[in-house]
């Protein structure tokens, strides 16, 4: 059984700090298959649409009948654990701090054997569940997890080390005074968080709920942080900089209207302000830190979150310019992105439909409750994938602009 992680001791700042270095990044294109499934959480390889050989590791054709016909499926992720190992001995720079390291051939149901890590509490002989993972470099690992949960599973340093769970982690969540601020600092609590810093950019406005949350928890701190203002986040990145681990980028300025009907540009200008520059201005001023610490210890600094929306992907017209705020924004998080994984710090992607908060009454539902919202972000994190898409809405617009984007661009627009 895993032994549960312990709460990680302040840190003794004499000691050096671990840089960051990660696994072996590359990979054939037809392998990036897998990299794309495991970003989103699915379990999916390659099928023969002739033969219907399951095939791994992933190629251009199918190896048992030279199909070129190998579309990327959900198939069966069980299997027997066959052999294991563990390794003691590494010549890479990163498997050798994190040592050991178990492996293992699993055989799968649904045909391919294939070499996977191995969760400590998997038995040999046993059946394994298996699952996509990104590693510390982006790229897609197979792990084997035990058929069913087991106490404490997720805090095995082996599956933690693909994952970016709140669990002792502090969090900064940049806008925290918002319906959905308040929502993810109360789920990253729930999650076992160290320490959730609450940013206030209106700090002489009362709001009672907020008062309380603050108030119900030692581990909630309220910082002062305006995104729109270089000089406040660069004073609260000098301030707890270091100390952030996971940052959860709840700052959204939602206001309805298009471009024809409106004299003015503010409300275009207003919304890249927060959504656009202040993303830029967190990242100028949080990201370096961030990457410092990628490796330091069992609370490393692991995971950057930006709530976009669906409409990052396909402008709602009625909200033209937030929607153009929101793409730009989306644009700006795959910089960042790439940029962040020579660290190993993850992007996660958040694409919410409408959401039940302030700016957004009179917009029929359904719509996502925040704590909905929250929860759905915590799982992407202990799952450790670059994009969550929540709600109905944002799913079936996903999946309707995968069929025919210009059918939802012009349903968008009635
Ligand atoms: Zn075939």
């Amino acid at each position: 059984m895993t032994e549960p992680l312990v709460k990680p001791k302040k840190k003794n700042p004499v000691l050096r700090t671990r840089l960051a270095t990660l696994p072996p990044v590359p990979r054939s294109r037809s392998a990036l298959g897998l990299t794309r499934a495991a970003a989103e959480g699915v379990f999916e390889m390659q099928v023969c649409a002739d033969c219907g050989t399951v095939q791994y590791p992933p190629r251009e054709v199918c190896g048992s009948c030279l199909s070129e016909h190998v579309a990327w499926k959900p198939v069966d992720n069980r299997g027997e654990l066959i052999a294991t190992t563990t390794l003691r001995h590494s010549n890479d720079l990163y498997f050798r701090e994190r040592l050991p390291w178990r492996v293992g051939t699993v055989k799968m149901a649904a045909g391919p054997s294939v070499v996977a890590h191995v969760h400590e509490d998997c038995a040999e002989g046993g059946t394994v569940r298996l699952t996509l993972k990104l590693d510390r470099s982006g790229q897609a690992v197979l792990h084997a997890l035990p058929e069913k949960d087991t106490p404490n599973m997720n805090d095995a340093p082996q599956l933690r080390e693909s994952t970016c769970d709140p669990k002792f982690r502090r969090v900064l969540v940049t806008d925290g005074k918002s319906a959905t601020g308040m929502a993810v600092a109360r789920a990253m609590l729930e999650a076992g968080a160290n320490a959730v810093f609450l940013g206030d950019a209106s700090t002489w406005k009362t709001v009672p709920a907020f008062d309380k949350l603050v108030a119900s928890d030692p581990r909630l701190q309220v910082v002062e942080l305006d995104v729109t203002d270089t000089d406040s986040v660069d004073r609260l990145a000098a301030s707890i900089g270091g100390k952030v681990e996971i940052l959860v980028n709840t700052a959204d300025y939602l206001r309805d209207g298009g471009i024809l009907n409106r004299k003015d540009v503010n409300l275009a200008r207003d919304a890249m302000e927060v959504n656009v520059l202040g993303l830029m201005r967190l990242a100028q001023a949080f990201g370096p830190g961030m990457c410092f610490r990628a490796a330091d210890g069992s609370n490393n600094a692991v995971a950057w979150v930006n709530i976009l929306s669906i409409h990052a992907h396909a402008a709602l017209p009625a909200r033209g310019a937030w929607s153009a705020s929101k793409a730009a924004a989306l644009s700006l998080s795959q910089t960042l992105r790439a940029e962040l994984r020579g660290a190993g710090v993850r992007v996660m992607n958040v694409f919410p439909g409408p959401v039940d908060e302030e700016w957004e009454q009179l917009t029929p539902p359904p719509k996502i409750a925040p704590s909905g919202l929250a929860k759905a972000i915590v799982k992407g994190l202990q799952d450790g994938v670059e994009d969550v898409y929540v709600g109905d809405i944002a799913e079936e617009l996903r999946t309707r602009l995968r069929e025919n984007h210009k059918a939802v661009e012009r349903e968008l627009g009635q």
